[in-house]
């Protein structure tokens, strides 16, 4: 473990157990698998079981959208990697409702959902499937031309399979810049997903959320992030993802 992962895992203890919080919060993953395993970012299922359970236990609701400033959970997965189509059980089972963030481009790829599995997620009323973009570049960096296209196309192509507007954007790798923002808004993305961590609503920006990275967090971990625990690594991570 690095230096600065220890330093951010003790900020998060020490501040989650002073903050305790019931600030609502959205929190992403990238994929979850039983026995196979599509990328390294993927959370066993029975760690994820274990959050969903942490998560109700402190009396936080999961709901597909957040609407109210405390108590509630937001969870989405970046990328469309297959785990999350072939361990579906478990979300049904649950209940859980998600959002999925997709690469239109990325879909049929190597571990990636086709269009055919994205069209049966699309009609489980508990799976909400929203834009990472058409190819995944990092948008801070790119010309004017490239960037609209990489909003409008993928928006486009989603409402075309999933038959539903696409009003909410993830930034790929969690790069944004001001420029980004405003082009979003333009195009119809009312809802932008950072990967600043911390409380969901953000002053600055209105539209731009922040979610928290759990994907390997464990039990302690994971209830100090719930209570507000990484609120104060905001400034740390803006540094890191935005430019102006
Ligand atoms: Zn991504």
């Amino acid at each position: 473990m690095s230096l600065t992962t220890m330093i951010k895992n003790s900020i998060v203890n020490i501040f989650g157990y002073l903050k305790n919080s019931r600030n609502s919060k959205a929190i992403f993953y990238h994929d979850i698998h039983s026995s196979k395993l599509f990328t390294n970012m993927s959370t066993p299922l029975e760690m994820f079981e274990k959050h969903i359970k942490i998560i109700r236990e402190m009396g936080f609701e999961i709901v597909p959208e957040i609407t109210e400033e405390k108590n509630q959970i937001e969870i989405s997965f970046d990328d469309g990697f297959v785990g999350i189509f072939e361990n579906i059980d478990i979300i049904n089972r649950l209940k859980i409702p998600i959002t999925l963030f997709i690469i239109p481009s990325f879909l049929g790829e190597d571990n990636f959902l086709t269009k055919k599995q994205l069209v049966t997620m699309s009609k489980n009323p508990l799976i909400n499937i929203q834009s990472h973009t058409f190819s995944h570049k990092d948008l801070s960096n790119l010309s004017v031309e490239i960037l609209i296209s990489e909003l409008s196309n993928s928006k486009t192509i989603l409402e075309d399979i999933c038959e539903k507007e696409i009003v909410s954007l993830c930034y790929p790798m969690g790069m944004f810049s001001e420029n980004v923002v405003s082009k979003s808004k333009e195009i119809g993305y009312k809802r932008q997903y950072s990967s600043l961590p911390g409380i969901y609503e953000n002053e600055v920006f209105p539209e731009v959320k922040r979610r928290s990275l759990v994907q390997f967090l464990n039990v302690n971990q994971f209830k100090n992030i719930l209570k507000g625990g990484d609120d104060f690594l905001n400034y740390w991570y803006t540094k890191k993802y935005f430019t102006k």
